[in-house]
């Protein structure tokens, strides 16, 4: 049966790693949150974003703007966010409405505020191994992986998903610990084939108990960064857990798992922020 990598424990041990930190600097670390329209995911994953904010005592805000809103305020607002001192982190929280230019948003919050790590700049840096902000879910993803003690190097790892915000950014974390990395994607042919060679396997896809069990090389250790919400309101991952654990060496539990480590690691680019620019 499978070790399970509990997301809650470790992000609770990171979290507590910032206190001190948070204490040396001059001013609090502030992080602001813009929401767009009523999506009631987005509203979760905000309101757990300024709760943690609010417990770990950052100074926080949330900009919540109406689904009409055009492109021009959002950018108005983007860069009053830019320029206040108070502020040292900025997210925009996706997906956004079609008709806003999401790309264009990212791009305009300044580099050393963007917290999530999506502006080019960063994401460049990252592909160059001169990280400044990863994306928390993949940083997050690294961090579960080093719990288990597993040594990365030399192992082939299985990115299921190619997304700038998950598997893309993973798959340059993993290659840069050493590991064989094969990103597999919609198009891929014959993704079983990979998966049954995998000793580590990051699911990314957006899909209900989309990776099976008996898919899993036996002693693997699976990082499960999917959320998906039944039709009786629960949520579960991309992989079959229960059928996966039967097999595997390592695997993490949704909720649970990846959720919480993706907003412990925002909060440690949020600090790691507040200290750059405060010197
Ligand atoms: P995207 O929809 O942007 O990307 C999904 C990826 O899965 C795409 O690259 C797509 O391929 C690939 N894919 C789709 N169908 C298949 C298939 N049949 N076989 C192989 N690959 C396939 O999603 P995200 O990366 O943003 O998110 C992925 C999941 O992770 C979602 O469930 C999301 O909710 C969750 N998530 C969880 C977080 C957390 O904190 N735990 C944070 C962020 C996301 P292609 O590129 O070819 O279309």
């Amino acid at each position: 049966m499978a070790e399970i990598l509990d997301g809650r424990k470790v992000a609770r041990t990171v979290l507590q790693s910032l206190r001190g930190r948070i204490e040396a600097l001059p001013r609090r670390p502030g992080i602001a949150v813009v929401r767009v329209g009523e999506d009631p995911a987005s509203a979760v994953y905000v309101a757990r974003k300024t709760q943690r904010a609010e417990r770990l005592g950052l100074h926080h805000e949330e900009i919540h703007l109406e689904n009409t809103v055009d492109q021009a305020r959002l950018e108005a607002v983007v860069d009053d966010l830019n320029a206040r001192d108070e502020i040292d982190g900025i997210l925009v929280q996706l997906p956004l409405p079609a008709h806003v230019d999401r790309t264009a948003i990212l791009d305009r919050i300044d580099p050393a505020k963007d917290v999530d790590g999506f502006h080019p700049d960063n994401t460049g840096r990252l592909s160059q191994g001169r990280a400044r902000f990863v994306p928390c879910t993949p940083l997050g993803v690294m961090l579960l992986l080093e719990r288990t003690g597993v040594s990365l190097s030399g192992k082939r790892a299985v990115v299921v998903g190619r997304s700038n915000i998950v598997g893309r950014p993973m798959a340059m974390l993993l290659e840069q610990a050493n590991a064989t990395v094969t990103v597999c994607h919609s198009r891929t042919a014959d993704l079983q084939a990979h998966l049954a060679q995998a000793d580590v396997v990051v699911a990314a896809v957006g899909r209900p108990h989309f990776v099976k069990g008996e898919w899993l090389k036996a002693g693997a250790v699976v990082i499960d960064v999917g959320i998906n919400r039944l039709e009786d309101g629960s949520l579960c991952g991309d992989v079959d857990t229960q059928a996966a654990a039967e097999r595997v060496g390592w695997i993490t539990p949704v909720p649970g798992g990846v959720g919480p480590m993706t907003i412990s690691m925002l909060m440690a680019n949020t600090v790691a922020a507040a200290e750059a620019r405060q010197g």
